[in-house]
């Protein structure tokens, strides 16, 4: 059915090509179309042209900004000037400065080499949010005392009214909060973001959201706003104290009305001393715990004018010390509805809901149920033995507690809380009418960047299970797992993914803000928490400078470099890189970094009584010089762009000291490298310590390995580049086994288990049925799903450019294997979407390629036994092939914007 879909997805798109011209179609500002409430003050502008014409290259362009749409000149505050330029992405706005609150159109006009007259974009707009000049006042409405957030867990309902006098031309909400809020106006909900302000490194900043409420502004008001502990007072793992109110107990939040009449004056309202809250509905509220919501204390019209609300405080106020800054990533959404698949009775008389995908949100419904009925809802990934199973949950109650109020249309759902589950169990309730529920998935909303099918449905299962793993886990900050009491965003595990992540979604805006509170949490001697945002509070020994975790920050800001191309961004994480690097040196001598404490290569294949002595042990402190040599390594990439010399220089000879010990300390005279692990090799291989004898030695003694085995034996860290590594040094056959082995231990082997989502352990259900330790058993954990990079890198064949990053110039190479019948893949890149399928026929293979305008790609295709040629279908396209090259078992054709149908015969 997705195939289908993402069939059907790919062939319209193809359709709608031919009849087409050449335009603009997307106009982004800082990565958002239209946004609202930007604080930028050069926000960064991106297009995409769309057309028809093969070999299109901008050669020009001209951006307009202008406070209306008449870009008259009164109304113009930049003009670039036509710019000779082939950059259709992150141009800086530099014109006057910007007003806080306020609309900006622009338009870009493009001159390209396919015709003499210029391309003129739609008018797009952007609006600020409250910029500096506006400044917040610091008064945080909040509960008295006595009802902070450790004394009372009950959710404060805050509220207030505000009477309009004058015809309003466009007002704006700006709110953020200690805690999560949703808020209200005359009894209608704000927006569709959900678990607002998001989580940031809260001491540090917090996040302000922007709504425009132009139509929910009437002459009387009234507007309401609804605190739950959230991440700010949440309870935490490892948390200090005592796991929990980590950041403040007191409940709160700030904001501004900005109201624009239609003369042209604005007013600020709401920061006023009227402001009164009572507890309402939420009783209790976690993340990791779920809430108990009682439907009788709570009714419709509490947010709207003249309500008086019984028991009502007068609100006190709090303040803040750090930053309050604008929304930079795509905040959380609902997605995708599920339906209850089927209603189980188990041996033991639970009455259980499978929703048949494993998912993150939570479940909403109605009842035909009387008032004061109480109803439970627990939360769990998968059955055992039958029988709904929550062990490996720990600490995390996941349970939903509802009173309800009679009314057979009410619909409960919760609010400051999310649940990872496929199955629900019921109490509490006679009859269960499966059609009165629904599951939510929540997540951050990223656009969707890849699609992916192939002739293997175990191989399409898998992409969805990955897929499933991002959504999970991509809830504003990546986390590792999003059901036991944990949901951190745990360093290493969202490294390993990030290739992953980025092929499926665009996740530019997700990363750079998460990033960014990286920085703030980075310990003063450069040292990276194990989690960011960091509530292991620096306090715990082993917080911290991990070899493969704390190499997020080197790792991601470079990777994030190669997909998006944002050099600007590099910029700004560069310091970061440094300090980190500069850490590792510190804790070394003569080049070999001794420092830390390390987690290895986590989770790797390993055999409990293990007398032959199976296990994969990998040294760990052979790993962390590896990743200190590669974290060294990309930051003289970095430094190399940002034309930064003497760090190049100065970091080329601390690279080329780390590696002499690397080879002194961990490779023997015959080339072994200490453990001997396929993860020792993949690493030596992938981070270039090697070369020569020494790196054909240690490629044999890993395929040598890997055959002996006959099966991965990595961890986390390994594992994302364990096929890369094969297939990259010509055994791409090693790779694909690996890929499409479905014992354990392998990525299918979950698939032939019914697996929804990717599991933390390559063995969560054992081949006999058992379960693994409950204790660290999650079933949607996306770490190992960092396969998905190698088949878009493969078997679509998609590869970065590293000298023309951001997919300016890339390479499609893809491994024509016998084991797939055809191959569909896509990805929108910055510049437009790139699409590879090929189909192998009777013999044939028909190839087809789409290369957007304003780029090109070198299309590395092999030859076959005769060394007979791959065709173009249409022999009149062989004039718009920019070049070709070819080798003894290769050609290689450079292509520019266009498609291109290419057959061959195997
Ligand atoms: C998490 C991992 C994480 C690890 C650190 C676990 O509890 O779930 O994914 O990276 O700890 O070793």
């Amino acid at each position: 059915m997705i195939r289908y879909f993402i069939i059907t997805l790919l062939l319209t798109n193809l359709f709608s090509i031919q009849a087409q011209k050449t335009n603009i179609v997307k106009m982004e500002v800082d990565e958002f179309e239209s946004p609202i409430g930007l604080d930028s003050p050069n926000p960064n502008f991106s297009w995409v042209i769309k057309s028809n014409k093969y070999n299109l290259n901008q050669t020009h362009y001209q951006i307009l900004v202008a406070t209306d749409k008449t870009f008259l000149k009164n109304s113009l505050v930049w003009d670039s000037g036509k710019v000779p330029s082939s950059e259709s992405v992150y141009t800086s706005y530099s014109g006057k400065d910007l007003t806080y609150d306020k609309s900006y159109y622009w338009t870009v006009k493009v001159w390209h080499n396919q015709s003499s007259k210029p391309i003129q974009s739609k008018i797009s707009s952007w609006r600020t949010g409250l910029m500096k000049t506006s400044g917040w006042n610091n008064r945080w409405v909040s509960v008295l005392e006595e009802d902070n957030s450790k004394l009372n867990t009950k959710s404060p309902y805050f509220k207030n009214e505000f009477e309009i006098n004058k015809k309003i031309k466009s007002a704006y909400l700006y709110i953020t909060s200690k805690g999560m809020y949703e808020a209200f106006i005359n009894g209608q909900r704000v927006g569709d973001l959900y678990l607002t302000p998001g989580w940031t490194s809260y001491d540090n900043r917090i996040q302000y959201q922007a709504y425009d409420v132009t139509k929910m502004v009437e002459s009387k008001n009234g507007i309401g706003v609804v605190i739950g502990k959230g991440w700010y007072h949440g309870t935490f793992m490892g948390a200090e104290p005592n796991n929990e109110n980590y950041k403040g107990d007191l409940y709160s939040f700030i904001s501004e009305l900005v109201i624009t009449y239609e003369d042209g004056t604005k007013e600020k309202i709401l920061n006023d001393e009227k402001w009164k809250y009572f507890h309402g509905a939420i009783l209790h509220s976690e993340i990791y715990d779920g809430e108990k919501f009682n439907a009788n204390l709570i009714n419709n019209y509490w947010s709207s004018f003249g309500v008086d609300n019984e028991n009502s405080k007068k609100a006190m106020f709090d303040t803040y010390d750090g930053k309050l800054i604008s929304t930079s990533n795509e905040l959380i959404k609902r997605h995708e509805i599920f339906k209850p698949k089927k209603l189980i009775t188990t041996p033991s008389g639970d009455k259980v809901i499978d929703f048949g995908q494993n998912l993150v949100g939570w479940v909403e419904f109605t009842s035909n149920g009387q008032k004061d009925q109480e109803v439970k809802l627990y939360h769990a990934e998968i059955l055992f033995q039958d029988e709904f199973y929550i062990d490996n949950l720990r600490g995390a109650d996941q349970l939903n507690t509802y009173i309800l109020n009679g009314d057979p249309d009410y619909v409960y759902r919760p609010h400051f809380t999310f649940q990872g589950f496929r199955y629900l169990k019921i109490e509490g309730m006679e009859e269960i009418d499966l059609n009165k529920f629904k599951a939510v998935a929540l997540y951050s909303d990223m656009k969707r960047s890849g699609a992916f099918s192939s002739s293997n449905p175990l191989i399409n299962q898998l992409q969805s299970n990955i897929e499933w793993g991002q959504k999970g886990n991509f809830l504003d900050v990546p986390t590792d797992c999003p059901q036991r009491d944990e949901r951190l965003g745990w360093t290493g595990d969202a490294q390993a993914f990030f290739n992953t992540a980025g092929f499926l979604r665009d996740v530019k805006n997700f990363f750079d803000k998460w990033m960014v509170d990286l920085e703030y949490d980075q310990y003063e001697n450069g040292l990276v928490p194990s989690v960011i945002p960091d509530v292991l509070d620096n306090k715990r020994p082993r917080n911290g400078g991990s070899a493969g975790w704390a190499d997020a920050v080197t790792i991601i800001s470079w990777n994030s470099f190669l997909i998006y191309g944002d050099k600007g961004q590099l910029a700004l994480r560069y310091n970061s890189m440094k300090k980190w690097v500069d850490y590792m040196i510190s804790q070394s001598k003569n080049g070999l970094y001794k420092g830390g404490d390390h987690y290895g290569d986590w989770l790797f294949y390993s055999r409990p009584n293990d007398p032959p002595g199976l296990s994969a042990v990998s040294n760990k402190y052979m790993i962390a010089q590896a990743f200190y040599q590669y974290s060294t390594d990309l930051l003289i990439k970095a430094a190399k762009i940002l034309n930064k010399d003497s760090d190049v220089l100065y970091y080329k000879g601390i690279w080329d000291t780390a590696n002499k010990a690397f080879h002194d300390e961990y490779i023997t005279k015959n080339g072994m490298i200490i453990g001997d692990t396929q993860t020792a090799y993949v690493l030596s291989l992938k981070f270039g310590l090697l070369s020569g004898y020494n790196q054909k030695i240690a490629f044999e003694r890993l395929v040598e390995n890997v055959e002996r085995y006959g099966h991965l034996t990595t961890g986390f860290l390994g594992t994302p580049y364990l096929c890369e590594v094969l297939s990259s040094n010509g055994r791409p056959d090693l790779a694909i086994k690996l890929l499409l082995r479905e014992n354990y231990p392998s990525w299918l082997y979950p698939v032939t288990k019914g697996a929804t989502t990717i599991w933390e352990r390559w063995n969560g259900i054992m081949s006999d049925g058992n379960l693994s330790d409950a204790g660290m058993n999650s079933y949607n954990h996306y770490a190992y799903g960092a396969i998905g990079e190698w088949m878009y890198n493969n078997l679509m064949g998609l590869k970065v450019n590293e000298k023309y990053p951001g997919f300016k110039r890339y390479t499609i190479e893809p491994i024509f294997d016998k084991n797939f019948e055809d191959i569909q893949g896509a990805f929108e890149s910055n510049y437009g979407k790139i699409k590879v399928s090929w189909v192998r026929k009777n013999g044939n293979i028909n190839l087809t390629l789409e290369i957007p305008p304003n780029t090109s790609s070198d299309v590395i295709l092999n030859k076959n036994k005769n060394e007979k040629n791959w065709t173009l279908d249409d022999i009149k396209l062989n004039s718009k092939i920019i070049d070709r090259k070819d080798t003894d078992n290769k050609t290689i054709f450079l292509l520019g914007s266009g498609e291109y149908k290419f057959s061959y015969v195997e």
